[in-house]
C-alpha cells in the first residue's frame, strides 16, 4: 500500500487501495467507476475514506480534501469523543469496579467456598479462588451482584421520581440491555402497568446519572418517543437534564460492559 503525497501539479491518478496524505491527514482511497464526484466519509474508528471517481488525478483529490479540512477535523474529533472505550476487566486482586460512582477493589479469597455470589466486605468485592480460576463464573457472579444491588437501589428511587413527575409508577427490573441504559415498555392493557428495565452496567455510574436514566424512562410513561413534549416533561422534573445526558455519554462509554481480559 502506497501513501501518496501530492502537490497541486501532481498528475498521478488515484487507484483503489491507495492512501493519500494531505496536510497531515492520511486518507484511505476508494475508487468507484459509478461515482461522479469526490466524497469523504469518517468511519467509526475515525479513519477517513476518500471516495474518488475513476481516472481522477491525485491533485484534484487533494484540493477537495483541503477544501473540506475543517469539516473533516470536526468530524474526527466528534468520533473520537464518542468512541466507546469500555474497558475489559481482569479478575485479579486489586482490580477496580464501580458502584454508584464509588470504586471498590477486588479481593480474591483463595479458600472461600464458591456459592456463585460476590460479597461486599469492608469496601471490597470478594471473589473466591475458584471464581477467578474460571473467569466465566467470576464474571457471572459480578454481573449478578450488579443486578441485585441495582434492583435494591432503584426500587427505592422510582417512587419519589414518579411522584415528582406525576406519572404512574411502573414495575422495575434490572437486566442486560446490550449497550442501552434503560428502556420502558408501556402496559399491554388498562389493567396492567408499564415496565421499566435498567441495564446492569448503569449502576456503575454516579447516582445523579442513574437518576437521569430513571427520570428519562419515567417520562416515557407519559410520552413515547423523544419529541418536544418529552423533553419538556423531563425538563420540568430535571432542569439540568441536558448536562446529565452529556455526562452520561461521556462517562458511560468508559464503563465496564462485562468484558473480561
Ligand atoms: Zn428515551
Amino acid at each position: 500500500m502506497t501513501v501518496l503525497t501530492v502537490d497541486s501539479a501532481s498528475p498521478v491518478v488515484l487507484a483503489e487501495g491507495d492512501r493519500l496524505a494531505v496536510d497531515g491527514l492520511v486518507l484511505a482511497v476508494r475508487v468507484s467507476p459509478r461515482r461522479k464526484r469526490f466524497a469523504l466519509t469518517v468511519e467509526l474508528d475515525a479513519e477517513v475514506t476518500l471516495h474518488v471517481p475513476q481516472g481522477r488525478p491525485a491533485a484534484d483529490a487533494a484540493d477537495f480534501v483541503r477544501a473540506h479540512r475543517s469539516w473533516l477535523v470536526g468530524k474526527q474529533a466528534l468520533r473520537e469523543r464518542t468512541r466507546p472505550l469500555n474497558p475489559a476487566k481482569r479478575l485479579v486482586e486489586g482490580e477496580v469496579f464501580r458502584y454508584l460512582g464509588r470504586t471498590y477493589r477486588l479481593t480474591v479469597e483463595a479458600d472461600r467456598p464458591d456459592d456463585g455470589t460476590v460479597r461486599l466486605v469492608a469496601g471490597r468485592l470478594v471473589l473466591s479462588g475458584a471464581q477467578v480460576a474460571e473467569p466465566a463464573r467470576g464474571r457471572a457472579a459480578l454481573i449478578a451482584w450488579y443486578h441485585r444491588v441495582g434492583r435494591d437501589w432503584a426500587g427505592g428511587r422510582i417512587q419519589p421520581w414518579a411522584a415528582r413527575m406525576g406519572v404512574a409508577e411502573p414495575m422495575v427490573d434490572v437486566s442486560d440491555l446490550g449497550g442501552r441504559w434503560g428502556s420502558y415498555l408501556p402496559p399491554k392493557d388498562a389493567e396492567s402497568i408499564g415496565r421499566m428495565s435498567l441495564g446492569w452496567p448503569l449502576f456503575q455510574l454516579p447516582m445523579h446519572l442513574v437518576d437521569y436514566v430513571i427520570a428519562h424512562e419515567l417520562a416515557h410513561v407519559r410520552v413515547s418517543g423523544h419529541g418536544t413534549e418529552f423533553w419538556r416533561l423531563l425538563g420540568r422534573a430535571l432542569p439540568e437534564y441536558e448536562e446529565r445526558r452529556t455526562e452520561l455519554d461521556e462517562l458511560g462509554r468508559r464503563m465496564w460492559m462485562g468484558d473480561i481480559a
